[in-house]
């Protein structure tokens, strides 16, 4: 059987109801935010595991020169390797091409046994644009969906009842600790020579410096 990443492949083997969180990115780099949301997470919802899952080639950040996919799955490694609760997978960066969360979804299921229930974690500013996912209806069957809100991206009552209107998603929210950190705000301190220090993780900072990542870097504000 394919894995899908090192502690939690056999999840669900003992047949009891579990839940798996699930918490796609690119994670150019990983910063506290993204920790913080599927830490809050994991307990609103009782998730027995979270996965992170780096893109490989993200097909909303064509813009932009995305960080080598060996780095960005590294420091995610370094950044979730304290909390047994968590792990990466590194599922979408060797599948290459296009990442689609459906396909992801659809590898993992298929993964799992039945017992196993999916929780997509995403920021409400990706539900916001849900509607134009590949094949979004599709994912709806696969999993729930845990969306967070975080300052700057909070979706209004109007746009809410929208998505609940047109797709067959189960949608949640939660609003977890106000965050204002994204990687775009890290790389862009990183190109200025300004300070990332407890932003991210302390290994990611130092893989980050010893890399010599993000000093040419623009920030790219997404
Ligand atoms: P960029 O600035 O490059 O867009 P980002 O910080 O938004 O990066 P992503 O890798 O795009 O990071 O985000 C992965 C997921 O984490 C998305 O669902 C995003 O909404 C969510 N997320 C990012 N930053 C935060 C934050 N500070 N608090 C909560 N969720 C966040
Ligand atoms: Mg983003």
């Amino acid at each position: 059987m394919s894995s899908i990443c090192e502690r939690f492949d056999t999840l669900g083997a003992d047949g009891r109801p579990t839940r798996l969180g699930i918490m796609g990115g690119t994670f150019d780099p990983i910063h506290i935010g993204h920790l913080a949301c599927a830490e809050q997470a994991r307990e609103a919802f009782s998730l027995d595991a979270v996965i992170f899952i780096p893109a490989g080639n993200p097909v909303f950040k064509k813009d932009r020169a995305v960080t080598p996919a060996a780095h960005r799955l590294a420091m995610c490694q370094l950044a979730v390797a304290s909390n047994p609760a968590f792990d990466v997978s590194a599922v979408e960066i060797e599948r290459g091409g296009d990442t689609y969360t459906v396909d992801t979804l659809r590898q993992i299921r298929t993964h799992y046994p039945e017992n196993v229930e999916l929780y997509f974690i995403t920021g409400a500013d990706a539900v916001y644009h849900i509607l134009t996912w590949h094949e979004s209806a599709a994912i709806a069957d696969l999993a729930r969906l845990i969306a967070v809100t975080r300052p700057g991206y909070t979706l209004s009552e109007e746009r809410r009842a929208f998505i609940a209107d047109q797709g067959r998603f189960s949608i949640d929210y939660l609003e977890v600790t106000a965050l204002a950190i994204s990687s775009s705000d890290l790389r862009a301190r990183v190109a200025q020579a300004k300070s990332i220090r407890y932003l991210t993780m302390q290994r990611v900072l130092d893989y980050i410096r010893e890399q010599g990542l993000y000093i040419d870097s623009e920030g790219g504000a997404q």
